[in-house]
């Protein structure tokens, strides 16, 4: 049986969407449509992830987060409005390894449930519809990323990144040969609108550099000055 996922959301078209997909991707999905349903649910549980909208009626989600941290930690990914700066802050503080802006693609919201679930939950999804083929695998060169294992290999070798790290190759690797700002990258990587220093997407690009560029010794993630960076498609 797959991963047991959670979906508190009081928009209930928006809760039936996501359990078709993530059935259809092999979790097992329950679902409350106010705060307090939702934390009984989850306290009552046994999850390995939840999915939380913030606004919600009754109990809000940020309210339902911290008191799930105290009483019954699960890894959480909120589900936010667009420009809610501070609730994405509190979030994160409170304890989400995750959040996603609405209104969001609906793959992108499966990968981010994959590598939570990867990184903190207890058991990934197994069975599901996916026949073994090439769907999920972004290339470039010897590198490979796979969607659905949540994993980067070069000619073989598996290397170990961080949530963040992932994300951002797999943004860069989907886009090549489109050079990217730091603020789309901010925005797409990191999720919301980053108030502190753009530098942070530095940071992250100096360790991918140092796994991957490095390690292997190849040019894959190029600098455009003054704009930001690319994965151009054709290494020479
Ligand atoms: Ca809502």
């Amino acid at each position: 049986m797959g991963a047991h996922v959670l979906i508190v959301e009081d928009e209930e078209k928006l809760a039936r969407f996501i359990e078709l997909e993530l059935q259809h991707e092999g979790y097992e999905v329950s679902k409350a449509f106010d705060g307090r349903t939702g934390l009984t649910m989850a306290c009552d549980g046994d999850f390995d992830l939840i999915l939380l909208d913030i606004m919600l009626p009754g109990l809000n989600g940020l309210e339902v987060l911290r008191r799930l941290q105290q009483d019954h930690p699960t890894p959480t990914i909120l589900l936010t409005a667009r420009d809610a700066v501070m609730d994405k802050v509190s979030g994160l503080d409170a304890g989400a390894v995750d959040y996603i802006t609405k209104p969001f693609a609906i793959e992108e919201l499966l990968a981010r449930v994959r590598v939570a679930l990867k990184l903190h939950g207890k058991q990934a999804a197994t069975g599901g519809m996916t026949a073994p083929s090439d769907e999920g695998l972004l290339r470039w060169g010897k590198l490979i990323l796979d969607e659905k294992k949540v994993e980067v290999t070069f000619d073989g070798h598996l290397i170990s990144l961080t949530n963040r790290e992932f994300q951002m190759l797999r943004f860069l690797l989907k886009n090549q040969d489109i050079v990217l700002s730091r603020d789309t990258l901010l925005e797409e990587v990191c999720g919301y609108d980053y108030i502190g220093e753009t530098n942070v997407i530095d940071v992250y690009i100096r360790y991918l550099r140092s796994k991957i560029d490095d390690a292997f010794d190849v040019k894959m993630i190029q600098t455009v000055r003054g704009v930001g960076y690319v994965i151009k498609s054709d290494p020479a």
